[in-house]
């Protein structure tokens, strides 16, 4: 029976042994081995902002050009509030999840309509910002004590606590528990890479500075092995996530129609008729109803207009 076929009932316990020393061991393993960016070196919130909804679902490796090139053509929120939704999605070409530009976008006209709350209860107030957004805002521009729970640190705390099956406010209560006072950006920045380079999803506990103290250190001993994660799902759509590869996926459509419309002279628009074709790419074309079927949904969430059955980026 594999490891992530063993039943398994966490004690729950959601108490790190030893918390000061886990920490000065983390911190320590980070200075040494953490990964350096320049959003990690800054306390300006409007590139903790932009590095944060960067990072949500794609690897740090492909963050650091596109952040470059989207900080150089927006410097400032004020920059990014006055762009139409069109620049602004150009400039996240590459990046993928193009709702995010969207989100980010609309995030930055209230800031800079409003200001820039400290806190972290008020930023995740703005339409635009989750949760772990707005965690990384507050401690790492403004040095608030709050607990950054990504799907590395959610790894990270459940092996630590034994209670791998953690989440929701458990979760965010024992991430805000555990964060070291006098430095809670480094801290969130330390479990962050901890969990994607040492306690990953394969862990390597030999080599790890925390074991000792870690109430799963018993189940995974001498192990290294793959532990299954949850996989994503995406719901409502033409193809099921699980159903086909990723070429026949909603979001491979719905990526690619928005390609289509990047690559059009800003302000041009096309004939959604055409949009079939020039979306298959190397899949089988999608119905002309499912093509509207994407074009309405991407229209709601902002990230296309329609017109007369001609489609364009967002002016
Ligand atoms: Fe993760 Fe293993 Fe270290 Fe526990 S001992 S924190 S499971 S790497």
């Amino acid at each position: 029976m594999s490891i992530a076929e063993q039943p398994y009932t966490p004690p729950v316990t959601q108490a790190v042994a030893n918390l000061a020393a886990v920490q000065r061991a983390l911190l320590k393993w980070h200075a040494k081995h953490g990964l350096r960016a320049p959003w990690r070196e800054t306390r300006d919130p409007y590139e903790c902002l932009v590095a944060a909804v960067m990072a949500q679902q794609t690897q740090m490796s492909r963050v650091m050009p596109s952040y470059e090139r989207f900080v150089a053509a927006f410097p400032t929120v004020e920059a990014l509030a006055g762009a139409s939704t069109g620049e602004v999605i150009r400039v996240w070409a590459g990046m993928g999840y193009n709702l995010r530009a969207v989100r980010l976008h609309r995030a930055a006209r209230q800031i800079a309509t409003s200001g820039w709350p400290r806190r972290r209860a008020d930023l995740a107030a703005i339409d635009g910002i989750g949760p772990f957004t707005a965690a990384i805002i507050a401690s790492f521009a403004f040095g608030e004590a709050a607990g950054c729970v990504d799907t590395n640190v959610r790894r990270v705390l459940g092996r630590l606590s034994g209670g791998e099956a953690i989440d929701g406010k458990p979760l965010q209560t024992l991430a805000d528990a555990m964060v070291a006072r006098k430095d809670p950006a480094r801290w969130n920045q330390a479990l962050m890479d901890y969990g994607a380079r040492v306690c990953g999803v394969r862990p390597k506990c030999g080599e790890c500075v925390v074991a000792q103290w870690c109430a799963s250190r018993e189940r995974y001993a001498g192990t290294s092995r793959q532990v299954a994660e949850p996989r994503p799902v995406y719901r409502a759509g033409v193809v099921r996530k699980h159903e086909a590869p990723y070429e026949r996926s909603t979001r491979y459509y719905r990526g690619r129609i928005i390609d289509v419309l990047r690559a059009l002279p800003p302000g041009d628009s096309i004939n959604v008729a055409r949009l079939p074709a020039l979306i298959a790419g190397g899949a089988a074309a999608p119905t002309i109803a499912d093509t509207q079927a994407l074009v309405a949904a991407l229209e709601r969430h902002g990230l296309l207009t329609v017109s007369r059955r001609r489609v364009s980026l967002p002016g």
